[in-house]
This record gives structure tokens, C-alpha cells and sequence, in this order.
């Protein structure tokens, strides 16, 4: 049985915390900041952190790498394109990856940065995904280095997980994320009920994740590029037709970064 717990970390990161049970052994994704888990642990004695999943090279996730390792010696495991502190195990695209005994496999999707990877751990029942700073709830991140046809291309392949997939991204940016989506799709009443339901959860100071591939399918208009809907507010922004979902896509990102 694995448990899963976000620890928030600065104004907006959630480390993902994973926690065997029986075991009392437990990972975490992206430590930006080394404290959350060393409190977590200090706060359950007999606890053993045995890795440290890294999805992408920004300081926000990978700041605490180097004092958990040292503190814990635990393995870390990272892309193979980017310069991660302490890596112990680069990973590339297709590769398979056990934490926890739960068997994860590397997808590469590059767009926010180039050598970005999540982790797909595909159960029938509980499928988890790990995406850092690619697919976001309602969004997805900024193209600080890749183009957008790779985006696009990444957010498509995470599009094609099954619909119960879990997914567990590292910012809790779902509500501003929704406000545009309800922008771009002023007609989507799933948005618009996405957009009620999360604006309550955040009054209550309650945690707007893990989403699913359905619940982001169905609402996150960087997912729903092909539709209709999207390419008539895209082609309005940009005063002509666009011809491809890859171009609705950089248009609508586009907008988003000025939204
Ligand atoms: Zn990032
Ligand atoms: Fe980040």
C-alpha cells in the first residue's frame, strides 16, 4: 500500500511525498527544498527515505536534492539530458524505473524544459503520473526551453494515459489556470463547474490536487487544442485561420503567458 501526501513548499510547489506503509519507507518528487522532508521525517522516527525522483533540472525542484542525499543517502533518479545535483540513475525515454516496488515508466516530454521527464506507473486500478512542470491541473507549463510543437507533442502523449490516471504535478496553479480556461471556452460547463468547485476548495485552504486524464481532458484547454471550441477563440486572437492543432496550441500559449 502506498500512501501519497503533498508537503507544500515556497508560495505554490507541492513535494510529493510517497510512503510505504508496511515498509516505512517512503520517496519524494522534486525537493526544491530540503526542510519539508527532513521535518516529515523528523516527525515520523523509523522512517527511511529511500529515493529522490527528479523530473526536470529548475531549482524549485531539484534546491534540496543535495542535503537529503547527504542526510539520507538516498538514490537519486533523473534525466538523463540535464544536469541534476547528485544523479544516481539517468533516465531516458522508455525507461524502467522501481521505487517503492511500484514499477514507474520515463516519459520524455520536452517543452518546459528539453530533457523533462515524468513518471507513469500503470496500474489497472490506480495508474499514477508524476509530470513536474508539464501538465499542470487546467494548464501547463511555460516553454522556457522547448518549442511548442514539442509541447504539444509531450502534452498529447500525457493526454493518452488512461482516464483514471491520477496526475500529480508539482504547482497548485489550478484555480488561475482555470480562470483562463474559462476564458478560452466560455461554454465549457465542466470548465466553468471545475472553475466553482476548485475556487471553493481554495477558500477552504484545501489542496486542488491530483487531478486525473480525464478531468484534464475534459477541462484544460492545452489538451483540448483539437476541439472546436478552442481553435474558434484561438483563431479569433489571431485574427486568421489556424491550420493545425500544434498551432492552436502555441497560440493559445501564447495568450496565456500575457493572460
Ligand atoms: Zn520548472
Ligand atoms: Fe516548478
Amino acid at each position: 500500500m502506498i500512501q501519497i501526501d503533498a508537503l507544500p513548499a515556497f508560495s505554490d510547489n507541492y513535494l510529493w511525498l510517497l510512503q510505504d506503509v508496511t515498509r516505512r519507507e517512503c520517496a519524494v518528487v522534486d525537493p526544491g527544498d530540503a526542510a519539508p522532508v527532513e521535518q516529515w521525517l523528523q516527525a515520523h522516527p523509523g522512517w527511511t527515505l529511500t529515493d529522490i525522483i527528479i523530473t526536470h533540472h529548475h531549482a524549485d525542484h531539484v534546491g534540496g536534492v543535495a542535503r537529503l542525499k547527504a542526510e539520507t543517502g538516498a538514490r537519486v533518479l533523473g534525466p538523463a539530458g540535464e544536469k541534476i545535483p547528485q544523479r544516481d540513475v539517468a533516465l531516458e525515454d522508455g525507461d524502467r524505473v522501481t521505487v517503492l516496488g511500484l514499477a514507474f515508466e520515463v516519459i520524455h516530454v520536452p517543452g518546459h524544459t528539453l530533457g523533462h521527464i515524468a513518471y507513469f506507473h500503470a496500474d489497472a486500478e490506480h495508474p499514477l503520473l508524476f509530470c513536474g512542470d508539464t501538465l499542470f491541473a487546467a494548464g501547463c507549463g511555460r516553454l522556457f526551453e522547448g518549442t511548442p510543437a514539442q509541447m504539444h507533442a509531450s502534452l498529447s502523449r500525457l493526454a493518452a494515459l488512461p482516464d483514471r490516471t491520477a496526475v500529480y504535478c508539482a504547482h497548485e496553479y489550478t484555480l488561475s489556470n482555470l480562470r483562463f480556461a474559462c476564458a478560452v471556452e466560455p461554454e465549457n460547463p465542466q470548465v466553468r463547474a471545475r472553475f466553482e468547485e476548485v475556487t471553493r476548495w481554495r477558500e477552504q485552504g484545501r489542496i486542488s490536487l491530483p487531478s486525473s486524464i480525464a478531468l484534464e481532458r475534459a477541462t484544460n484547454p492545452f489538451l483540448r487544442v483539437s476541439e472546436t471550441s478552442v481553435k474558434k477563440m484561438a483563431d479569433e486572437r489571431n485574427g486568421q485561420q489556424i491550420r493545425t492543432p500544434e498551432e492552436v496550441f502555441a497560440t493559445i500559449r501564447r495568450w496565456k503567458d500575457q493572460f
